[in-house]
């Protein structure tokens, strides 16, 4: 699943094509993954718009508009976007597609149907905007040691369910959340607030490495996840723990455990992440 450096690898590569260019036309084969407003209302909205801009908030990749709608975009299990030329054969899944005026076709191929498309005024006043109640960007120069720690005090619910929770931190999934435990040296099924004031510097630094070295890296590909001209991203190579169930730990050699902790597969070492 696309998680904050995927999509962050996809916003900066569409920034730069995209911005200044016109949407021509819409095509549905598959209108269900638009979730607001309904499809004839978005394509009214859309067709015939500049778009001025790309960015990211969590997993959402927006796309400004100028007349201040936003087309929003969630990529859900197996979704990604293709920049495509319009002659370009068409590929298997594609659920909506958007049609700019320098022939570059936008295609979202999403095999599972997971994704989901928005349009609505940006500022929120149309109504909540999907990251109205997200917590704070783990990237961001403001997000400080002290944020992370406010939004996790007191919780007795297990750490790596809130992690995943995006109110707490935006953009963390499965992938880095076990990623960002292990270099942490913190075991998943922990109680958030038996964490010591040093494990939880230890958290802060690693949640911000894993994600910065993997948008470094052009993030994570399992099966689904490409970047916008249908290539892999090279972190899978860099992943200490994730999926490596059985294989030996990079620090200790121990073989590295698969659990699962609030209904999601969660890979650790026993032995750099005692309970
Ligand atoms: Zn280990």
């Amino acid at each position: 699943m696309p998680e904050l450096p995927e999509v962050e690898t996809m916003v900066r590569d569409l920034s730069p094509r995209l911005t200044g260019r016109r949407v021509t036309a819409v095509e549905a084969p598959f209108t269900g993954s638009v979730r607001y407003p309904d499809y004839p209302e978005l394509v009214d909205r859309l067709v015939g718009q500049e778009i001025t801009g790309v960015s990211r908030r969590g997993k959402y990749a927006i796309f400004s508009l100028a007349s201040g709608d936003a087309l929003i975009l969630h990529r859900g299990m197996t979704g990604s976007v293709l920049a495509r030329e319009r002659s370009d054969p068409m590929e298997q899944w594609v659920r909506i597609l958007f049609r700019l005026d320098d022939g570059t076709e936008l295609r979202f191929q999403d095999s599972r149907k997971f994704g989901k498309v928005f349009l609505m005024e940006e500022n929120g006043a149309e109504r909540p905007l999907p990251w109205n109640r997200m917590g704070p960007e783990p990237l961001d120069s403001d997000f400080s040691e002290d944020a992370l720690q406010r939004r996790l005090e007191g919780r007795t619910a297990l750490i790596k369910p809130l992690l995943l929770n995006q109110e707490i931190v935006a953009g963390l999934g499965n992938i880095y959340a076990d990623e960002a435990l292990f270099l942490a040296a913190i075991h998943p099924e922990r109680r958030a607030n038996t964490l010591t004031a040093e494990e939880m510097t230890r958290l802060y630094g690693a949640i911000r490495t894993v994600l910065r070295n993997a948008v470094e890296g052009r993030g994570t590909t399992f099966s689904a996840y490409k970047d916008i001209e249908g290539r892999a991203g090279s972190y899978q190579g860099s992943l200490q723990v994730f999926h490596r169930t059985g294989e030996p730990c990079p620090r200790c050699g121990t073989a590295i455990m698969r659990t699962v902790v609030g209904g999601r597969g969660t890979h650790f070492c026993p032995t750099c992440q005692p309970r």
